[in-house]
């Protein structure tokens, strides 16, 4: 038998459970408390200063976005050629978010999982089908995110399979229920919680709604990395020196839109270091129990190849040696100075 959303969600206003669900909203017995759904998602209340710094970014990242299945869509849209926007997507996939199909355990029966800040839904789908094609049935995947914007973003497939479930709402308060959870994921999320006090109630609830012996799957740019340093900052600048050459040349209008998106991002967005993850984790009783830093290779390497079209197996030999690379810097535990993202894996433990 399938479950229900109302099987994993408190009420905001009365914290009770065995909530009902009506026609488009969801009915508190209780309090008679009464929570929309509009277009199957279901809208909890959210902290309006972060939720509309979130819209800001997400507008101006995705104007242009149509839904999109996986990341070579979304590369495709940002202008790259479809075999690059393949490689990137292979690469990117491998070295972080779908990194967790490796680093997890095989879950014998029932998983519930929650995605804080899954957008379209397209990560908890990727491993719903992982999970169910190990012939794990009962498996289900709770989406949460502040944007609206990008929850609507969820491609038909995605939004009418029955086991996963929408959420607009806040990863500091996911109204879910206490110790519930077998598995949280949090994929390029945790830089967009921008104040320290937010950060602090975002680890806290992650401990909250896991169960013991749950896992936390966690990918988020490094800010040790040189391959995050490189991309952020020293290529642009380098850009920068060199505008004026016809190639790397950029009209008033994109310069302006680029300076617009910098400042958004200055405020939408608070990349952390190592340490600084640890320390929360520790804070909530988070063990890690793997870990790893990727994604030596930086997105500009692909936007050259892009451009100016070297031959396809240079590239793929360039992968092949950063991924040897990440190994061995792995290995010998350096590669938190080289790697753009933190590949966490966290166990709650008592
Ligand atoms: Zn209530």
């Amino acid at each position: 038998m399938f479950q229900k959303i109302t099987d994993f969600i408190i009420c905001p206003r009365c914290k009770k459970t065995e909530l009902s669900e009506e026609k488009e909203q969801i009915i508190c017995p209780h309090c008679k408390n009464s929570i929309p759904i509009r277009d199957g998602i279901l809208i909890m209340p959210v902290d309006s200063e972060i939720k509309y710094l979130q819209e800001l970014l997400d507008k101006f990242v995705l104007t242009n976005l149509r839904p999109y299945k996986d990341l070579s869509e979304y590369y495709l849209i940002t202008g790259m050629k479809q075999k690059i926007a393949k490689i990137l997507a292979r690469y990117i996939g491998e070295e972080g978010r779908f990194r967790i199909i490796k680093l997890l355990p095989n879950y014998p029966q029932l998983l519930t999982s929650v995605d804080l800040g899954g957008g379209n839904g397209f990560i908890l789908k990727h491993i719903l089908n992982h999970y169910s094609s190990n012939k794990i049935k009962n498996i289900y995947g709770i989406v949460i995110d502040i944007s609206l914007e990008h929850l609507k973003l969820a491609t038909p497939e995605i939004k009418n399979d029955q086991r996963l479930f929408f959420i607009n709402g806040d990863a500091e308060n996911t109204f879910i229920k206490e110790e519930s959870i077998d598995l949280i994921i949090s994929t390029e999320c945790l830089e967009h919680i921008v104040k320290r006090d937010k950060l602090e109630a975002y680890f806290k609830e992650i401990a909250r709604i896991l169960k013991k012996k749950g896992f936390l799957f966690i990918t988020t740019p490094n800010r040790d990395g040189f391959s995050f340093k490189f991309t952020e900052y020293y290529f642009p600048r380098i850009v920068n020196l060199i505008k004026y050459n016809t190639f790397w040349k950029k009209t008033k209008e994109e310069i302006d839109k680029e300076k617009e998106y910098q400042k958004i991002k200055q405020e939408a967005e608070r990349i952390l270091s190592f340490n600084e993850v640890k320390y929360y984790l520790q804070r909530n009783k988070l063990k890690i129990v793997k870990l790893e830093f990727n994604h030596l290779l930086p997105e500009t390497v692909f936007k050259l190849w892009n451009e100016y079209n070297p031959p396809i197996f240079l590239l793929e030999m360039t992968i092949f040696f950063s991924q040897i690379l990440r190994v061995l810097f792995n290995k010998i535990k350096i590669s938190q100075y080289f790697g753009f993202n933190q590949v966490i894996l966290a166990e709650k433990v008592n």
